[in-house]
């Protein structure tokens, strides 16, 4: 073959090789492309209910639909079911309700693409067809409406976690952006934990407390999973994890996964944004209120206020390779087997670099250069995941025969 087609043949490959997530190599592509990537926590519910956006489509805002999951090798995605944190009882179950049902809704009718996984089985199932895996969050206690017969029941529609509270205090667990009414878990909220643990519900500790956080250590049978923080030795917020807390964690055999977002990667960042918002709960409770609680118009103009304020020099520019840094700091404290993947996609103010899911491939490729193992890599993608919801489906089993 003249040197030219091959030079041009071997160009073009390079460039259909590469487009997907910019330039990583082939070993991280192959590594990537062959492995469960298992994202524990996406905001992407929210816009289903928006007439603009089309789970099955390429959508020009937010971070998450199916052509660019399949782009970025993602195969497994926790929804998260999330409302404000200050609607409470039985508002609160049925806004969840309709959520669980709209993340089922865009499920079943994108057959060819997504399936509802419950199990660590069927995830794998579903990778072994070719499809992405759908599972569920409950991002807030909150949504039980004080009522433990409504853990059974999301059990029952396909929740996988429960997060014990969100940004404010519930009934029943502190938040660690809310002052402490509770002192950790009450009683009642102790029960909740043993009923998520009989329902083989992962139990969440991010946005909890520190004292929620070991009450819920010290009460769960099953390893405790924080499905989206990050590390506080890195940024001091209280939304990441201490590096004892993480060390307690992994100590259970829970997993740390880690939070995209900019102001709780980088400490610079976030103290620029609590000079200049207030920070984050303070500038969704306002946004909350301005949008008079209409999602979408929140998250348009969180987007925008962000932009604005980075235009201006008054954000610091965050990379994505933060995030590497707090996987890398979270796995020298308590090894790979602990660490995961919690992006906040379409909930948070992603890293530059790491705009959507599509880029996912790059955090392969930079763990690859960093000289993790290719098993380790798979562990963090995801099968650390797979890991403890199989123990958290044996300790239901056990406590269901009892
Ligand atoms: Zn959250």
């Amino acid at each position: 073959m003249p040197r030219i087609f091959v030079f041009i043949l071997s160009a073009v490959s390079f460039l259909v090789t590469t487009s997907a997530a910019d330039d990583i190599s082939a070993r991280a592509h192959k590594l990537h492309f062959s492995s469960i990537v298992l994202d524990t926590h996406d905001d992407t519910t929210q816009r289903f209910f928006s007439k603009d956006y089309d789970l099955g489509k390429r959508n020009a805002e937010g971070s998450v639909d199916i052509p660019r999951m399949r782009e970025g090798g993602l195969n497994a995605i926790f929804f998260s079911i999330w409302i404000d944190g200050r609607i409470m009882g039985a508002a609160a179950v049925q806004k969840a309700l309709d959520q669980i049902d709209a993340v089922r809704e865009n499920v079943r009718t994108h057959p060819n693409d997504m399936v509802l996984a419950r199990t660590a089985a069927e995830v794998r199932s579903a990778h072994k067809q070719g499809k992405i895996a759908a599972l569920m969050g409950v991002e807030g206690g909150h949504m039980i409406g004080n009522d433990i017969r409504m853990v059974r029941i999301f059990a029952d529609l396909g929740v996988r976690y429960m997060t014990l509270s969100h940004f404010y205090n519930d009934e029943w667990a502190d938040s660690s952006t809310d002052k402490p009414a509770h002192n950790g878990l009450t009683d009642f909220g102790k029960e909740v934990v043993r009923e998520m643990n009989r329902q083989g519900m992962l139990v969440d500790i991010s946005h909890v407390s520190d004292k929620t956080f070991y009450d819920a250590l010290e009460v769960s049978r099953a390893p405790l999973i924080a499905s989206h923080s990050s590390c506080r030795a890195l940024c001091n917020h209280p939304r990441d994890m201490s590096d004892d807390m993480i060390k307690a964690l992994a100590a259970k055999g829970g997993v740390i996964q880690i939070n995209y977002e900019k102001s709780f990667l980088d400490q610079a960042y976030k103290d620029a944004s609590d000079k200049e918002t207030g920070g984050v709960v303070q500038s969704l409770g306002q946004l909350t209120k301005d949008c008079n609680n209409d999602e979408a118009c929140i998250g348009r103009k969180m987007a925008e206020a962000e932009k604005k304020l980075t235009a201006e020099g008054k954000l610091p520019h965050v990379s994505w390779e933060r995030i590497i840094d707090h996987i890398d700091h979270a796995v020298k404290l308590v090894g790979a087997d602990h660490v995961g993947l919690g992006s906040d996609f379409d909930g948070a103010n992603m890293p530059e670099g790491m705009e959507d899911c599509s880029k996912l491939p790059k955090i392969t490729d930079a763990l690859l250069r960093k000289g993790y193992s290719e098993s380790d890599i798979r562990k963090i993608l995801g099968e650390n995941t797979l890991r403890i919801m199989e123990q958290a489906e044996r300790v239901s089993r056990e406590m269901q025969a009892q």
